[in-house]
């Protein structure tokens, strides 16, 4: 059964630039927007910016420099910097060497969009849009007052989701498709982390559209993590930790989703024991362990049902980490995300796909915009081993303005997780630094585009990346 529902929406905002989602992605955008003259709104559905680098707890913000440590310059370095500045300034030691400290970078980005003079509007979720001849003219949010309607003259799709594509109705794929082996193959990768031999894992991939499992990111204090180390990125047997499967059994969460029986191995989530450690004195470990698999996080009951599994793992997996693993033995629970943390979900399909054999292989391009450095990283969506990826053959990668570009609409750009890319490339594109770039690329296009009075498809690249360099970026 389906049911009409009608509302009437007052027009409540109106911007040169609307930004949708204050990931990452989303800040780059708006700040670049309107540190380049536009009039810019960012729209964000929950109460805080960052996106996963901040609710998510994703702290590792990656991919900022060359594989030779080269930085890229831009937003990417002046976010990392300002981070790091106002760590050492207010953090204390706790958060001091965590690549990012989550809990700092929110603040440098809220004071980075203020200075910039961007216009936020909180708890506001995009829901739908308003086109004629393929031209967005206003969309409409779902916010505490009703829906409301935000028009303007360009729009960026920074929701990690691409819900700003699926309702504009543009072309988007979703997950694993045919062609994964021969991507992998034809990168030639040195490295592919299977749990076991390669070669029969690869057949039993699927290419059916499966998305890498959704996790929820903790962190621990007082960690041995010198100790704990030696467990990391490992599959581990009763015997590694000298325990009893009876033993582990007797666990009130043995059995549930992720803690299922997985032969010799100790059924844990991710299959590993997966840390990070941080924290001056080396006490302090976050943890990338939960796992849940088979979930659609463009599907809202899944979503939320992997939400109450991932969230009750957090608590599981210290029970476990403090019962049996070696450097947690006086560990406690520090701090933990505020949301699911989804990999993959919608992808763009733009006026260019970006290839995973591309990403590998290390190519440039004439329009390149954004730059790309981190390896291919794929947690098995099947969840049976641990990830199947592999180190990139040279120092970077370009990211041409074509992936951010949609088919049919004018003024329309895409930016971080969800831009034009291939399942395999994407597992490289997803990653922090590289959502910066493209976020910083696109807000800086679309205040050319309002300035020059030109559609997205009608800019002069050569200009946006002469505008990019001056601004600091590196291409
Ligand atoms: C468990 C996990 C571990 C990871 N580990 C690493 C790592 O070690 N290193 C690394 O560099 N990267 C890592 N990543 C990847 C990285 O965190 C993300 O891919 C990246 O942060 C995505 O940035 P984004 O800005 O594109 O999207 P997001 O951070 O998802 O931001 C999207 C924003 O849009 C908002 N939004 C969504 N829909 C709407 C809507 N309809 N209306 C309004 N607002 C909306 C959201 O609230 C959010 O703030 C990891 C990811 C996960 C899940």
């Amino acid at each position: 059964m389906e049911y009409d529902f009608c509302a009437k929406a007052p027009l409540k905002y109106s911007a040169e630039v609307v930004v949708t989602g204050g990931g990452l992605a989303g800040c780059a955008a708006a700040i670049a927007a309107a540190r380049n003259g536009a009039d810019t709104l960012l729209v964000e559905e929950t109460g805080m910016v960052g996106g996963l680098a901040t609710l998510g707890y994703v702290g590792p913000l990656d991919a900022t420099t060359k594989r030779n440590g080269e930085s890229f310059g831009g937003l990417a370095e002046e976010i990392v910097e300002s981070t790091r500045n106002l760590t050492k300034a207010y953090g204390g030691p706790n958060y001091y060497a965590l690549k990012v400290a989550p809990e700092m970078l929110r603040f440098v980005l809220l004071d980075m969009l203020q200075k910039s003079g961007v216009k936020i509007l909180f708890h506001a979720n995009l829901i739908g849009v308003e086109k004629s001849q393929n031209e967005i003219s206003h969309v409409y949010i779902s916010t505490k007052s009703g829906i409301e309607v935000a028009s303007a003259k360009r729009f960026i799709d920074a929701t990690g989701d691409g819900d700003l594509i699926a309702v504009s109705g543009e072309e988007f794929v979703k997950g694993s498709e045919p062609g994964v082996f021969e991507e992998l193959s034809a990168g030639n990768l040195d490295k592919i982390h299977y749990q076991s031999g390669a070669s029969e894992k690869y057949d039993a991939y699927k290419s059916d559209g499966l998305m890498q499992p959704v996790s929820v990111m903790f962190s621990m204090g007082n960690v041995d993590c010198s100790v704990a180390q030696q467990y990391c990125n490992r599959m581990l047997t009763y015997n590694d930790l000298g325990i009893t499967k009876e033993e582990v059994m007797k666990l009130p969460y043995f059995g549930t989703v992720g803690f299922e029986e997985n032969g010799d191995y100790i059924p844990i989530p991710q299959g590993r024991v997966l840390i990070v450690k941080f924290g001056i004195d080396g006490k302090f470990a976050l943890v990338n362990m939960s796992r849940v698999v088979g979930i659609d996080g463009t599907n809202a009951a899944e979503k939320s049902r992997a939400e109450e599994i991932a969230q009750m793992q957090i608590l599981y997996l210290c029970d476990f980490l403090i019962r049996y693993v070696p450097g947690f033995e006086n560990a406690y629970l520090y701090t933990s995300s505020h949301t699911l943390g989804v990999r993959e979900t919608r992808r763009l399909v733009g006026k260019y796909v970006l290839k995973g054999r591309q990403v590998i292989n290390c190519e440039t391009f004439d329009d390149g915009v954004a730059c790309g450095s981190y390896g291919i990283d794929i947690h098995d969506p099947q969840g049976k081993s641990k990830a199947i990826g592999g180190i990139l053959k040279g120092d970077y990668y370009h990211i041409p303005y074509r992936c951010l570009l949609p088919k049919t609409i004018k003024n329309l750009l895409v930016a971080g997780r969800c831009i034009s890319v291939d399942h395999v490339a994407h597992s490289s594109t997803r990653i922090q630094g590289t959502c910066i770039m493209t976020g910083q690329a696109a807000g800086t296009a679309a205040a050319l585009s309002v300035k020059n009075n030109l559609s997205f498809d009608e800019l002069n690249v050569s200009e946006l990346r002469e505008k990019l360099k001056k601004d600091g970026v590196i291409l």
